[in-house]
Formats: structure tokens, C-alpha cells, sequence
């Protein structure tokens, strides 16, 4: 029998959805519901500064509008919790506990400035490996009696190939397209990298649906899970949605975010819009999102990023 297909939504909470994250969401569980499979609903509110709990209770609430519900998350409990990131600090330890016994780690001092400065991806010195990488024992030992320290991951010198769902394959050998990766930082933050694959890992997840802009982060998550003991899920990176000048939508400019949405469209005419928009269906009518999963098929959904002109 084939495995139960584990679906999930894996929103940052630090704004209120846009457009494009409702595509990429109603995507994400027309699939899973249409492989009558299981959805988790995970809180990525591991940004303190920029999440808040207020952010968290309107996404439940838009999606929950939208006709869009879950299995397993916040409100609904379930046995794979914590169901927000902020909550699995212990997790992510134990992840590094594995991790630092296979030898893959290194303590890094970098400021953010520096990290910025450098390239490619984060590694400035040859090779993508960080200079911290170079420093004694003693050296080490003293800076770290002057002040906290990061942790990154060696990147391999291997090719990770994602078998995309929508866009084909993508290849990357993570040494020399990615460099060595953070996975915590300094101020004791965990690297969305890290937390994105443990939590994917213990909560079983076999298929990601989320937005194209992920791609280049994803060879990054295979290697990560095989190291970490999982089997990678199938990925589907789903077309952007821009703004008539071409721009990507964002949170923080609150481009045709949920509360502009609501205020203009009933759930079914949204809903109705993105179908067609995505290439679901051939002309624009009012559906539910459970309408939309009966029929639902990937081959039918556009992998092209999308522009919109007005809602
Ligand atoms: N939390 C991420 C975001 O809202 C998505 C992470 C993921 O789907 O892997 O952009």
C-alpha cells in the first residue's frame, strides 16, 4: 500500500498572508486533500522580532475563511507537536547534538555585517568555506570566553538534484553554490534551514507545496534530512504571483494582503480568481476550495510565475 501522503502549511507569522501565499497554501492542501491525505499546520514564528501572536491568530483565522482547514496544529493538537517552531528549541539541540557527533560542524564568529559582506551565500572565504573554519583550538577557546558564537554546517562537495514537482530539476553542489550554512546564530536564533528540516522530518512530512523562491533552499534541506536521518519529501515549488511592475508580493509592503482581500472578495470569488490565475480552471467563476481539491490535478497548474493585474 502506498505511504499516507502528510501535507503541510508552514506560514511565518510576522504579517498578514498576501496573495501569493495563499496560492501557494490553497495549492498545498487542494493537494493533499485530493490524495486524501493528512495536513499539518506548522507556525514558522521562530523570529521573535517579527512574529507575533497576533499574526498568528489571523492566519488561522484567514485560513480557516478560506476554507482551508488541517488535520494536525495549533487548535486541533495532534501527535507530532510542538506545532510552532518557537516552541521546539530542545529539537533543534538535539539535531545539533547529531549533527556535531558526525563531525559536520564549526563554531562561527562572523557579525551579520560580515556575513552580509560575503559571498557566495554566506562563505567568503575560498571554497565556501568560512574563515572561522580556520581558527586553532585556542583560538576558539578565546573567543568564545569574549562572545557567543554561531554554528555552520561543512557543505559537501556533492550535487543534490530536486526532482520538482512543477519546475524539473534543480542541481546544486552545496560546497561551491551554497558554502558552509548557519544553522544557529549568534544571538542563539535557529537557521530557518535547520528548523524547517527537523520539524519535516519528525512530523513525517512526504510532500512540500510551497513558493518558488524556496528552490535554491532545498539540495540544502535534502542533505540536511540525510544527515539527519529522514527521507526527503516530494518537493512542488509553485509559481510566484508579481505585481504589475514585476515585483514579488511581499508582507511587508502589505501588497494585497488578507485584510484587503476579505474586505473585497467573498472566500469562493478568491478562491475562483487563483484557480484560474494557476491555470485550474479555464475561466474565472466562484468555487470552494473543497470544490477545487475534487478535481484537482498538478498536471493542469501552471508552473510559470503569474502576473496580476488588479483583483
Ligand atoms: N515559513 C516559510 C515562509 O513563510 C515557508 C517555509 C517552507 O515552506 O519551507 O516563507
Amino acid at each position: 500500500m502506498a505511504e499516507a501522503v502528510r501535507g503541510r502549511f508552514a506560514p511565518s507569522p510576522s504579517g498578514r498572508m498576501h496573495l501569493g501565499n495563499v496560492s501557494s497554501a490553497l495549492l498545498a492542501w487542494c493537494s493533499v486533500r485530493a490524495q486524501r491525505g493528512a495536513m499539518v499546520l506548522r507556525l514558522e514564528d521562530l523570529d521573535g522580532e517579527r512574529c507575533k501572536s497576533a499574526y498568528s491568530d489571523f492566519l488561522i483565522e484567514d485560513l480557516q475563511w478560506l476554507g482551508l482547514d488541517w488535520d494536525e496544529g495549533p487548535l486541533t493538537g495532534g501527535g507530532c507537536g510542538p506545532y510552532r517552531q518557537s516552541e521546539c528549541g530542545p529539537l533543534y539541540e538535539e539535531a545539533l547534538r547529531t549533527l556535531e557527533a558526525k563531525g559536520l560542524l564549526y563554531p562561527c564568529w562572523c557579525t551579520r555585517a560580515q556575513r552580509l559582506a560575503a559571498a557566495p551565500h554566506g562563505a567568503e572565504a575560498a571554497e565556501g568555506r568560512c574563515p572561522c573554519y580556520a581558527l586553532t583550538e585556542a583560538e576558539r577557546a578565546a573567543r568564545l570566553a569574549q562572545r557567543p558564537r554561531g554554528v555552520r554546517v561543512l557543505a559537501p562537495d556533492e550535487s543534490f538534484t530536486v526532482e520538482d514537482g512543477l519546475q524539473g530539476l534543480f542541481s546544486q553542489n552545496l560546497r561551491h553554490d551554497c558554502g558552509d550554512f548557519l544553522l544557529r546564530r549568534s544571538d542563539g536564533m535557529w537557521a530557518y534551514q535547520l528548523a524547517v528540516c527537523v520539524d519535516d522530518g519528525r512530523m513525517g512530512v512526504t510532500e512540500v507545496v510551497r513558493g518558488r523562491d524556496l528552490l535554491s533552499s532545498t539540495p540544502r534541506q535534502m542533505f540536511l534530512l540525510r544527515e539527519l536521518g529522514y527521507e526527503p519529501p516530494r518537493y512542488i515549488h509553485t509559481p510566484l504571483l508579481l505585481a504589475p511592475d514585476g515585483r514579488r508580493l511581499s508582507k511587508r509592503e502589505r501588497d494585497l494582503d488578507m485584510a484587503a482581500l476579505r474586505e473585497a472578495l467573498t472566500p469562493e470569488r478568491l478562491v475562483g480568481k487563483l484557480a484560474f490565475l494557476l491555470g485550474l480552471t479555464g475561466r474565472e467563476y466562484p468555487v470552494t476550495a473543497r470544490e477545487l481539491a475534487a478535481d484537482f490535478n498538478w498536471s493542469r497548474v501552471t508552473a510559470a510565475d503569474a502576473v496580476l493585474r488588479g483583483i
